[in-house]
């Protein structure tokens, strides 16, 4: 079922990241981890800070960003994607909306954590190519939930995007 693939990967994270959301971002890397059997391997160094060097590695490398509720690039993308976004993925950046996602969980009565840590497990198998799956418990459901674990859908749809990302597999490592 999985590949003979092995994803390390490591992800610029913006240094206005609080604790707390690190911690919460820390726990999605490891369920991904955990459920993709360590197939998936990322992590995060918070050495983003805005400066001129991080803007223009931002352009290449993986990098991980919050945005305030009010930064015009959140209004930008509720115009393209048409919908209230709390996070999106334009590969190789990833963009979180921490105040969206605290109202959204309020909203649907569910944990901040809880959906915190979705929505960067989520955003993070975006980064890696996988799109999203028709099934309401997945990870990869369009629309944020409370969902942590991966479904079928979510192991098929990660199978496929990592089959064709031999620039971030490393098939020797498993390969023998
Ligand atoms: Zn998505």
């Amino acid at each position: 079922m999985w590949p003979l693939c092995l994803v390390a990967l490591l992800i610029h994270g913006d240094v206005a990241f609080d604790q707390h959301e690190r911690a919460l971002i820390q726990t999605g890397v490891d369920l991904l981890a955990i459920e993709t059997e360590q197939r998936i391997r990322l992590t995060v160094r918070y050495d983003y800070d805005g400066g001129p060097a991080a803007l223009r590695r931002a352009l290449i490398e993986p990098t991980l960003l919050r945005l305030g509720w009010l930064d015009p690039k959140v209004a930008l993308a509720d115009r393209l994607m048409r919908v209230h976004v709390v996070a999106w993925t334009t590969q190789p950046r990833i963009f979180l909306i921490p105040e969206r996602i605290a109202a959204s969980s309020v909203h649907a009565g569910t944990p901040f954590d809880l959906v915190y840590t979705h929505v960067v497990m989520h955003e993070l198998l975006h980064e890696l190519g996988v799109d999203h799956v028709p099934d309401p418990r997945a990870v990869m459901w369009l629309n944020a939930s409370p969902t942590l674990w991966l479904t079928d859908w979510d192991r098929v749809a990660i199978h496929n995007a990592l089959d064709s990302r031999a620039d971030v597999c490393d098939t020797h490592v498993l390969g023998d």
